[in-house]
């Protein structure tokens, strides 16, 4: 065999350079669904049925182009992914193992050793999915000690002239973040379309009754799974966004509301991230809106932001330095993670609501992760690899280069600042102003001590003052950390009892 060309669970995009200069004589594609992908974390069952399902379906149409050697989850072979693939290394003795480059850096160390051992040359071909190349983002990266998204996300918007007008961006704003922050006040969101769901098809059924029973001790759930795993479906989903939910978008993307897990979110992060879509075609999309008067400035510009912005900054952060990155604790952070977030079974509404349409679903939009599960977890000190492996296990749109910035960087600030000026650190105040959670909930968000206190806020005392060397002179975060002055005598030492009461109780309760 001259190329074993290796597709993994997330690229699955008929354009890869993976299938460039294929020869039919010569090579053959590669897949394997695999249990070990699902047990590294514990992961969902609506994550793995996800993966497994659109590799099914992209399997079906690989098949009638090229030669396929496929593994299903219940076929023989090791559980290991890279052991699986280095056993047909052994097999097809190929000359060559082409891959685009894999978007977990355990992998991509792993196979890589597999073939050295092998002699088998490791041919890694640049992955055209992303609109920033790694090579590009390190040469912009280079010599900086902050990573600003918002600078890298200026020279994007020039490199790519998106929403530009003479060099200057459209509307005289790089940024309408400012517009991006609206809350429902107690009325609520009102009428929320429903996004567009998908029945499972044959080959969906059979994926997720694999999983349910190879998988049966995970947690989350498969009834209700409606998740496209096609680019069919996916092409749907999108313009279903952007026809229902684009519009409102922008000035809602922060609020939060009980029974409404999506609001007017987009719901695409699962089919970009498996390449069901590019992300390309997502922004054309929404700038096609605002061409046609269908939507305004800030929505699409909030939108465009998310994709153009973030996520390919944080895959350029990723690679930088994975390793450093899934080592960091800059806060030395050691608490174990509260078992409730396998379960949802909490009495504080916010962090209940969200675990639990998180293990139903896989989804929980950008705020309740950064603002409800990271917050708490950066608030109690939860030792940073136990809640980035959570994060990789419960989201259907989690892979790994994606993940652990977000996580580590952005939500837990264990990489010291380098991704964010400073710690995305909130008391229960800023819950119940983006959402209605505090008003079911047992405790007050406004109060740091006694039986009704909230934990978000007493934590978030305790966070201030157990970080204020660090913080006190620090140029974007010093305003926060000298509040600490306003608290009345005494209140301090009593704030940091019940800290470390809640503390003790929450971590008796890991398992
Ligand atoms: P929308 O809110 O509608 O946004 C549109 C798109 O923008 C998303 O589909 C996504 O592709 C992109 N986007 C938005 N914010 C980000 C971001 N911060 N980083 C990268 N892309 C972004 N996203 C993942 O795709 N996979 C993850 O594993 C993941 N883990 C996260 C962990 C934490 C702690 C946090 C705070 C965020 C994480 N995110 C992750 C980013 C974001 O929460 C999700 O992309 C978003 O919620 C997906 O839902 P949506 O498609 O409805 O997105
Ligand atoms: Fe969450 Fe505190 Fe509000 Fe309860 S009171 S919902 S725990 S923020």
């Amino acid at each position: 065999m001259r190329h074993l060309v290796v597709v993994l669970g997330d690229q699955l995009n008929l354009d890869s350079h993976a299938f460039d200069d294929f020869d039919e004589a010569a090579d053959c594609v590669w897949m394997a669904e695999r249990l070990g992908e699902s047990t590294h974390v514990w992961s969902t069952k609506a994550r793995s049925a996800l993966f497994i399902a659109a590799m099914r379906h992209f399997a079906s149409e690989l098949r009638q182009r090229f030669p396929l050697l496929y593994t299903r989850l219940d076929d023989h072979g090791p559980g290991d992914l890279v052991e699986h693939l280095a056993a047909a290394l052994d097999e097809h003795t190929p000359e060559r193992l082409v891959i685009v480059r894999p978007g977990e850096h355990r992998l991509r160390a792993g196979i890589q050793a597999a073939c050295k051992a092998r002699g088998v040359q490791y041919v890694e071909r640049p992955d055209r999915h992303f609109l920033c190349a790694t090579a590009d983002f390190h040469e912009w990266a280079r010599g900086k000690t902050q990573l600003r998204m918002e600078h890298f996300y200026r020279w994007m918007r020039q490199r790519h002239g998106i929403l530009l007008d003479g060099g200057k961006p459209v509307g005289g704003r790089w940024n309408f973040d400012a517009e991006n922050r609206g809350h429902f006040g107690r009325e609520g969101p009102g009428w929320v379309p429903r996004p567009i769901g998908f029945e499972p098809d044959e080959l969906t059924a059979s994926a997720l009754a694999d999983v349910a029973r190879a998988l049966a001790d995970h947690p989350g759930e498969l009834t209700g799974f409606d998740w496209p795993v096609t680019r069919d479906a996916a092409l749907q989903a999108l313009d279903d966004f952007m026809e229902h939910r684009l519009a409102a978008f922008g000035q809602w993307q922060d609020a939060m509301w009980t029974g409404e897990p999506y609001l007017f979110h987009a719901r695409v992060s699962a089919c970009m991230n498996l390449r069901l879509l590019d992300p390309r075609e997502v922004i054309d999309a929404a700038l096609a809106r605002y061409d046609q008067g269908k939507v305004g400035l800030p929505a699409v510009e909030g939108f465009v932001r998310q994709i153009l912005g973030w996520r390919e900054y944080v895959r350029g952060v990723y690679w930088l330095a994975p390793e450093r990155l899934l080592a960091s604790n800059a806060l030395r952070a050691h608490a174990p993670l509260p078992w409730f977030y396998w379960t949802g079974d909490t009495d504080m509404t916010c962090l209940r609501e969200t675990v639990t349409q998180t293990l139903q679903t896989g989804y929980a939009h950008h705020i309740q992760r950064l603002m409800v599960t990271g917050n708490f977890a950066l608030l109690l000190g939860v030792e940073p690899k136990q809640i980035h492996e959570w994060y990789l296990a419960v989201y259907v749109d989690a892979v790994e280069w994606v993940e652990a910035p977000n996580t580590l960087g952005m939500s837990q600030f264990a990489d010291g600042g380098r991704m964010v000026s400073k710690p995305y650190a909130a008391s229960g105040r800023y819950i119940e102003r983006m959402s209605n959670y505090c008003q079911g909930c047992r405790f007050d968000p406004g109060e740091a001590l006694g039986p009704t206190a909230c934990p978000f806020t007493t934590l978030y005392w305790d966070f201030l003052d157990r970080h204020r060397t660090r913080f006190w002179n620090h140029p974007r975060a010093a305003m926060q950390w000298r509040s600490l002055d306003r608290l009345p005598e005494g209140k301090l030492g009593k704030i940091r009892a019940q800290a470390r009461e809640l503390r003790d109780t929450l971590s008796s309760s890991t398992d």
